[in-house]
């Protein structure tokens, strides 16, 4: 078996009773378009893209939302500066947005904190109508 086997089932028994979709990517159990991977981030194509690049960036860490993250600024860090690396990757040099939605007034579905990187075209008003 070599090494990334052996992680991956590591991670797999470690993620077994989590039925969290985005810890499920994390250890392998779902596929997912990975555009980038550091230690503590992971970042992966959103399967139903609202911009030409539409990328989410999450810590390895299971964090439910932005307020948890909050309490890890180390990891909030590590979002962040993934982030800024996928956005240098992907050519978005005419801009971007960076969105973390949060509860119910936010939208938020998958309570696995994830910034969505959006980007690659205008993205006009920042509230749909205003
Ligand atoms: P939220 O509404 O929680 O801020 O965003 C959740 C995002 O996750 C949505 O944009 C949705 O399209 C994306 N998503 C949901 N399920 C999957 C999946 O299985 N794989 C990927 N890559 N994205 C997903
Ligand atoms: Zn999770």
């Amino acid at each position: 078996m070599d090494p990334a086997t052996i992680q991956s089932s590591t991670h797999k028994i470690r993620q077994v009773e989590n039925s969290c979709l985005f810890c499920r990517i994390v250890a392998g159990e779902i596929p997912a378009t990975v555009v980038h991977r550091t230690e503590t981030t992971l970042a992966f194509r959103d399967i139903d893209p609202k911009a030409p690049t539409h990328v989410l960036v999450i810590p390895v860490a299971h964090h439910a939302d932005v307020i948890a993250l909050a309490a890890d600024p180390s990891a909030a860090a590590d979002v962040l500066a993934t982030a800024a690396a996928v956005a240098e990757k992907e050519g978005l040099t005419d801009g971007f947005r960076v969105i973390f939605n949060t509860g119910a007034h936010g939208g938020q579905e998958v309570f696995h904190v994830h910034a969505h990187l959006v980007g690659g075209a205008p993205l006009g008003p920042m509230l749909a109508g205003k």
